[in-house]
């Protein structure tokens, strides 16, 4: 079956054609591992790895290579080094390995490459002085910078004018910029910079500007042509567009074929930010749900259209999980080897509609909850090929409901505290338990045969 994707180069669904079916590449751009990953970054990964999913069925799972960037040097982690009086390297580290147990939580499959920015200097220097040596960047007073009038068809990716990319670009307070679109590809040093952000160059000791990072990871590891380059919404400019202006002036052809991008998710219909105190960091959703329904929740919707993550979303995630796993914990039998259902595949074949998936997903639920014990094995089967195919119920189904008993256990003995300090006279301490469930929506009921609880 045709894999059709949604290409923002050509704004068209196009069929997918690799350059080489035994070694299809993919590039995401990842995070900046300077603080926690929030649930707005978790979009494009867990978005993606449906892709990396859906292209390893498709194409065998040794033919698929997957790229997914580590930013781990730039302003943010230079500030946040020089405000913790750490290394800039322990807080990197520490925040790549938080994140990456925090995807792996989401269900989201280890890319088959991971390069670091830090890693790559002396490919992106390679890069900028082939780009200098072909005229299209030039040493300014701080640094390289990429010279966009050279490129003829540079804008195309993000389709903005010359107009929109120059709007608000003041040309004479960035030392020597030819034209107020020109961006930086090497920034020079500047006094006070740590040590451990610096570089040599053929232009003095600076830093790699945040672009070019990607164009020499992605030629490093995948080719000078990718076949997919995907991100959010927001990278399509200025990121995205200069990764392109780079590659495609230094190497003399395209830098991807398919380009996709996620739309951004909201909370509780309000944009994600730090000023208005909303933003739900990956790391504390954990301590409260389950990765899997946090996965199921980001899936709900089409990567594509924005999302709105609410509480009710979760909630409703959460039902959705325990319908399949109880379908699957009910089919007492082994599961046959099938592969996924047609309908699953042709949902996800068409620019990963995972809501489509989803559907088809609960009906084949219904269908095994009302399904005759011989039908078992083959129901079973492509329920569970479905989900690996969408990253979902590969946990034991015993597992998945014990995940409930302990919760009912951890509630259970709350109440059982109550109770105790009750007979000890401790009401404020009774009083704070029964706080503490009431803000969980739970109801303590009082009667002559001891406590019980209920959710509200
Ligand atoms: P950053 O670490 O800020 O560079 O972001 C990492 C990735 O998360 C980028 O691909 C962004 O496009 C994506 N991203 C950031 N915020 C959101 C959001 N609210 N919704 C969807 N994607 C987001
Ligand atoms: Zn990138």
């Amino acid at each position: 079956m045709d894999i059709r994707l949604h290409n923002t180069l050509t704004r068209e669904k196009e069929t997918f054609s690799p350059q080489n079916p035994q070694r299809v590449t993919m590039y995401v751009c990842g995070p900046t591992v300077w603080s926690y990953a929030h649930i707005g970054n978790a979009r494009p990964p867990v978005a993606f790895d449906v892709l990396f999913r859906l292209l390893r069925a498709r194409y065998g799972a040794n033919h698929v290579v997957y790229a997914a960037n580590i930013t781990d040097v730039d302003d943010k982690i230079i500030g946040a080094a020089a405000e913790t009086g750490k290394p800039i390297a322990e807080i990197t580290a520490l925040y790549e390995r938080i994140y990456r147990e925090d995807m792996s939580a989401l269900g989201v499959i280890e890319p088959t490459f991971r390069p670091h920015a830090t890693e790559h200097v002396a490919g992106m220097i390679e890069i900028i002085e082939t780009l200098v040596e072909k005229g299209h960047a030039y040493e300014g007073q701080n640094g390289v910078l990429f010279h966009v009038p050279s490129m003829t068809d540079y804008g195309k990716l993000s389709g903005r004018t010359r107009d929109d990319m120059v709007a608000g670009a003041r040309v004479e307070i960035d030392g020597g910029k030819r034209d107020p679109a020109d961006f930086a590809l090497w920034k020079a040093a500047k006094p006070g910079e740590p040590p451990e952000a610096r570089w040599p160059s053929p232009w003095g000791e600076g830093r790699p500007g945040w672009h070019i990072e990607c164009s020499a990871m992605a030629k490093a590891v995948l080719g000078e042509t990718l076949d997919i380059h995907a991100g959010g919404l927001d990278l399509i400019f200025p990121h995205h567009e200069n990764e392109i202006a780079q590659s495609e002036c230094a190497h003399g052809k395209p830098m991807a074929n398919y380009w996709l991008h996620n739309g951004f998710l909201s909370m509780d219909s309000e944009k994600m930010s730090k000023s208005l105190g909303n933003v739900k960091l990956v790391h504390d959703l954990l301590k409260e749900w389950d990765g899997e329904t946090l996965r199921l929740a980001l899936m709900s919707g089409h990567y594509r259209q924005p999302l709105d993550f609410t509480a009710s979303l979760l909630t409703q995630s959460k039902a959705t999980l325990d319908r399949l796993y109880n379908a699957l914990r009910r089919m007492d039998v082994e599961a046959d080897e099938v592969g996924a259902p047609q309908g699953v595949v042709a949902a996800l074949s068409d620019d990963l509609n995972t809501p489509l998936a989803l559907a088809e997903l609960s009906a084949l639920a219904t269908e095994a909850n009302k399904a005759e014990p011989f039908e078992w094995p083959r129901l079973k089967g492509q329920m569970l090929a479905a989900g690996a195919l969408l990253g979902l119920l590969q946990r034991d189904p015993e597992d998945w409901a014990r995940g409930d008993a302990s919760e009912a256990e951890r509630i259970d003995a709350l109440v059982a505290g109550r109770v105790a300090a009750r007979k000890a006279k401790d009401f404020a301490e009774a009083d704070r338990i029964r706080k503490e469930l009431a803000a969980e929506g739970i109801e303590i009921m009082d009667g002559p045969e001891g406590s019980t609880w209920r959710r509200v």
